[in-house]
Formats: C-alpha cells, sequence, structure tokens
C-alpha cells in the first residue's frame, strides 16, 4: 500500500518553535508513524514542482494525508483538480486540521466549510462517538489532548457519513472531529487535531487514529465501475 504525505509545510520554515516540534517537518513526523512493512510512504510539500504531485505519483497512490494552513490559496486548482479526480476514482484522502480550508476538501464537501476558532491553549478530549468504527480501534473512550487550538461548532459541512469523534473544549465548545465521507469510489476522512504549535502528533493515540484512517481509506479492490450507454446483459 502507498501513501503519500502531502504539506503546506511553511509554519516549520517561518517559526522557530514550530520547527523546533517538528525538526522533520509535519509531513516527516507523519511520515516516522505512518511507514510499516506494508505502508510505503512518501513525501510531499508545496514548494516542490507540481507541489511534489504528478499524475504518475497519484496513479500509484493509495491514500492522500493532507496537511495546509497558511497557503492553500498557493495550491495550483489543476493541481487540486488532479486529487480531487483520483478522489473520485477510489483513492482515499485523510484531511488534517486546518486542511479544512483546503481547496480540495472544499470542492469534495461543496460548503464553506469554516468553523470557530481560538489559540489559547483550551485542553481537548475527542469522544469516541462510534466504537465499532475501525478507524477507533485501540482508542480508549476518548482521546484527551492536554494543549490543542480550539474549533468550534458551527463546522460548515454537509452531514457526515460516519461521525466518529466528537470533541469538548475547556472553553465549552465541541466539535465534530472525526467524520468519514464517500465521494464518488474514493473515502475521505476529516481528523481535527493537529495545529502546528502543539506537538499533538507525537501522541501515540493521535497516531493510532491517523494509522487507523489510512488503512480504512484504503481504495476497495475491484475493477472501476463502467458508466454510459449499455447493452443489455440478458438476451
Ligand atoms: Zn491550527
Amino acid at each position: 500500500m502507498k501513501v503519500l504525505i502531502w504539506n503546506e509545510h511553511r509554519h516549520e520554515q517561518l517559526n522557530e518553535e514550530v520547527a523546533k516540534i517538528y525538526p522533520k517537518g509535519i509531513h516527516g513526523a507523519i511520515k516516522s508513524f505512518l511507514e510499516t512493512d506494508d505502508i510505503e510512504v512518501e513525501t510531499a510539500t508545496l514548494d516542490e514542482p507540481n507541489h511534489g504531485i504528478t499524475d504518475e505519483r497519484l496513479a500509484e497512490t493509495d491514500v492522500v494525508v493532507w496537511w495546509g494552513h497558511l497557503a492553500h490559496g498557493e495550491v495550483a486548482d489543476e493541481i487540486v483538480e488532479k486529487v480531487y479526480q483520483r478522489v473520485l476514482e477510489g483513492m482515499g484522502l485523510i484531511v488534517l486540521h486546518s486542511g479544512h480550508f483546503s481547496k480540495v476538501f472544499k470542492k469534495l464537501m461543496g460548503t464553506g466549510c469554516d468553523l470557530k476558532w481560538r489559540e489559547a491553549d483550551d485542553t481537548e478530549r475527542l469522544w469516541v462517538i462510534d466504537p465499532t468504527h475501525p478507524i477507533a480501534e485501540g482508542i480508549g473512550e476518548y482521546i484527551e489532548i492536554e494543549k490543542e487550538e480550539m474549533y468550534g461548532e458551527h463546522f460548515d459541512i454537509p452531514v457526515p457519513d460516519e461521525l466518529i469523534f466528537v470533541s469538548w473544549f475547556t472553553g465549552g465548545e465541541v466539535f465534530r472531529s472525526g467524520c468519514t465521507y464517500r465521494r464518488g469510489h474514493g473515502k475521505v476522512f476529516y481528523f481535527r487535531p493537529g495545529h502546528e504549535s502543539y506537538p499533538t502528533y507525537h501522541q501515540k493515540d493521535v497516531q493510532r487514529v491517523i494509522q487507523n484512517a489510512v488503512r480504512w481509506a484504503k481504495p476497495t479492490a475491484r475493477e472501476f465501475s463502467s458508466y454510459g450507454n449499455a447493452q443489455p446483459i440478458e438476451k
């Protein structure tokens, strides 16, 4: 199975504090816990040619993990279209944290994807709402993150196909933190935690959710559906 981690990789270069938390970039941190015997992981960043995303690379990718924040507007529309089309063909997509405002997530959702936010060291508790879901495997009743950015409802997304986590924050807000969607032949998972100034991706249970999500989002192995004018199967 092949996973491509796409990271904007700007905060790590602009802010020393972020670079200390993620010396190999957020993509490097995620790669370090996703790579296993059966998962091959590559990374790509915004400032590479084509943002590191080529047709050939996408064609052999099973799941893309997406982290972006400062520079959603700099992602070329033609690259967004390629990723979008690959999701419709069956490629999985895991959208993390501020990726809620990425062009590709907004295009897949068809809504504004806006939310409330606050950077004030809130504690976050992500409650498992669907204990039967494979993305929640190995997770207790909740995940507690000591300090995180707050995201609050209303989150302007379509009603999720499945809601796996709901977050509570010390400010009193709640948020739909783990949402799945089917789009075309592809599976999409939005996962909220991961503000760049906190060591969230070093936390084991957060890592476990992303590991589970990548396996869940792997394309279902089958021939692609045919469309258009069709001859009857029966004579
Ligand atoms: Zn953030």
